[in-house]
């Protein structure tokens, strides 16, 4: 089977076509570095995202957010409840982790907030 993907590593934005049979990447094409075959790689057989979104402040406000690592994409949703749900203390600084487990993942303030 053949798949279009567009790599998403750095701005230059590569056209990547991969081949795949079954559940293996056999062939990538359009890669400009080897991190276009690396992320290839992982798109078609474990895809992951980084989430970035707010969680709401004990004063009502709001603090941005993101997971500390990449989580599996099917659980993007499932990590969102949990954002949705938290209420964080105040005062917070860039770097403190908010909710400590979702999916592997911790999920840390990247605003500081008073
Ligand atoms: S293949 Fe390499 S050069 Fe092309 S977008 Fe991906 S990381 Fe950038």
């Amino acid at each position: 089977m053949e798949r279009k993907l567009t790599c998403i590593i750095c701005p230059l934005g590569c056209e990547l076509t991969v081949q795949t049979e079954g559940k293996n990447v056999v062939d990538v094409k359009g890669n400009t570095c080897p991190r276009g075959k690396v992320y290839a790689e992982n798109e078609c057989t474990n895809p992951q995202r980084t989430i970035t979104s707010t969680v709401r402040c004990s004063d009502g406000g709001l603090v941005s957010v993101k997971t500390d690592k990449p989580i599996p994409k099917e659980k993007m949703l499932e990590c969102m409840a949990v954002i949705n749900e938290t209420v964080a203390e105040l005062p917070i600084s860039i770097g403190d982790v908010i909710v400590d487990d979702v999916f592997g993942s911790k999920i840390v303030a990247t605003q500081n907030k008073a």
